[in-house]
């Protein structure tokens, strides 16, 4: 039965016609509302603390015979990758398959990474499919290969992609019964594992993605365009329009070398049109045109951007006159909540001039004003606090402190280091839907002595500076956490200029 759905929609039929039986994922745009979807199936589904905890659950339900998925933002994927890679060579069970949710255009995350990369790293399949029909059959595809393949298959889609309406054929495929982990795997030794792996698992990745019907050709002129993903949709229009031809890959890796080449050699000029890094351009240096060669922009792919490559498809390179964005270009700004209970802390850290590590909650928002300084990953704010001079001094949340940032006051702990944490403790993750926090502060009092808690509702700005002052002079870990509410009524303030 044939039906339009968005791209969403599409992921939670493939899930549950592939007998998915372990769902894990961690908040963050734009893909807390797939996994939202999904609580509404009959599929065990949870958020987990980290991408590495929940990636690790699914190699443990795969090991007993139960097929995973794994939902995160891509930077989530660099916290999950370092069991991601030895997965393949390990060797897994049943399949699991990981959905990669991009942010070309960085809309709401704190860089553009593209999670395509990861199948080159780990030497795993990935699919880039560029409509919902796609979706769907990339995730029924990613557990058929991953089971024969022993490794996991990823899935990247992207914000645009998930809400592009589409007809989607559901199938009534036979899933063969779930693999469990065999164990004949430790006969070998871990470098024969990775032997093995390229004798037989990646032999049939790639025989793969030469004769899938994932990947299609549509063959018109002497010109070609070779695309994955959701510009694919927008590259078909034109090349239609001006009788180009179209390799489109919704299985992008290992890249079908023999396809690829022969439409290569039957094309003169050829464009790769992807998001959001040259990931395909990069495998075919010099023999096509696209980010490199300045015909198109890295990250977001809008239509007039294939538009304007095809005007100078005879140039072999275009000068790159795109001004790097400034927040006063955007012509807006993002700030803390106008009654944010937390304000007070930073009006205080204001008033000193030792550097500040924030993270990327709430915190990031205060960089730009200057009240933290660094703020690169969830969870790094005690990490980066260490490197610095004298007592380092961190702001981060409680989601946050949970995701990662608890291993920094461990090792803070273990190497006598001098550290001042605030924790911001809302009990949510505000920025990602008001995910529930786990309230850490028996855990850390367990490690630190020196440990209070304010109460945020009532502490001024001479509160803080007051209890920085202490602190910042002490030897050792000091943590404070402030405990407060967001208001129900709490939403970032949108300033324009
Ligand atoms: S979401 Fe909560 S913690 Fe974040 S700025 Fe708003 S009120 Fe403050």
């Amino acid at each position: 039965m044939k039906q339009i759905i968005n791209g969403k929609t599409a992921i939670t039929q493939a899930v549950l016609d592939s007998h998915v039986e372990h769902i894990v994922g961690v908040p963050g745009y734009p893909i807390t509302d797939i996994m939202e979807e999904l609580f509404n199936t009959p599929i065990q589904s949870k958020w987990c603390v980290n991408e590495k905890i929940a990636f690790e659950s699914c190699i443990g339900a795969s090991g007993v015979g139960k097929r995973s998925l794994v939902i995160t933002k891509h930077v989530g994927m660099n916290v999950l990758a370092d069991p991601l890679v030895t997965s393949t060579t390990h060797t897994i069970g049943a399949g699991i398959v990981v959905i990669a949710g991009d942010d070309p255009g960085a809309k709401k995350s704190q860089n553009e990474q593209d999670s395509r990369y990861y199948g080159l790293i780990a030497e795993t399949l990935v699919f880039d499919p560029s409509t919902p029909q796609y979706i769907y059959d990339a995730i029924m595809e990613g557990y058929r290969l991953s089971e024969k393949t022993m490794a996991p298959s990823i899935v990247r889609i992207t914000s645009r992609l998930a809400r592009l309406k589409g007809e989607v054929k559901r199938r009534v495929w036979k899933m063969p019964a779930a693999r469990v982990f065999d164990r004949s795997i430790w006969d070998y030794t871990l470098e024969g594992k990775h032997q093995l792996f390229h004798q037989t698992s990646y032999p049939a990745m790639q025989e793969y993605v030469e004769n899938t019907q994932m990947n299609k050709i549509v063959r018109r002129g002497s010109t070609g365009i070779i695309s994955s993903g959701y510009p694919s949709g927008l590259a078909e229009k034109i090349a239609e329009e001006k009788n180009i031809s179209h390799l489109i890959l919704n299985a992008v890796n290992p890249l079908p070398a023999r396809h690829v080449e022969k439409f290569l050699k039957q094309h003169q000029r050829v464009l790769v049109v992807e998001e959001t890094e040259p990931f395909i351009e990069h495998q075919l240096y010099d023999r096509v045109l696209g980010k490199h060669t300045g015909h198109l922009p890295y990250g977001r792919i809008n239509s007039e951007h294939i538009s304007d490559a095809l005007e100078n498809i005879h140039l072999n390179s275009v000068k790159n006159t795109i001004e790097p964005q400034k927040i006063k270009h955007r012509g807006y700004g993002v700030y803390l909540c106008r009654n944010c209970p937390f304000t007070p802390l930073y009006d205080a850290l204001d008033d000193f001039d030792f550097p500040v590590a924030g993270d990327v909650g709430c915190s990031i928002l205060m960089a730009p004003k200057g009240s933290v300084d660094l703020a690169v990953s969830l969870g790094s704010a005690i990490g980066i606090a260490l490197g610095f001079n004298n007592k380092g001094v961190a702001v981060i949340g409680d989601f946050a402190l949970a995701h990662s940032g608890l291993q920094g006051i461990i090792n803070a702990v273990q190497n006598d280091c001098d550290l001042l944490v605030f924790v911001i403790c809302n009990g949510i993750a505000a920025m990602t839907g008001g995910q529930q926090a786990v309230d850490l502060k028996k855990v850390v009092a367990s490690m630190v002595k020196d440990v209070i808690t304010v109460d945020a509702k009532s502490a001024t700005r001479d509160v803080y500076t007051t209890i920085i002052n202490e602190k910042i002079t002490k030897k050792g870990v000091s943590v404070v956490f402030l405990d407060g509410t967001c208001p129900k009524d709490a939403s970032f303030q949108i300033i324009k200029f």
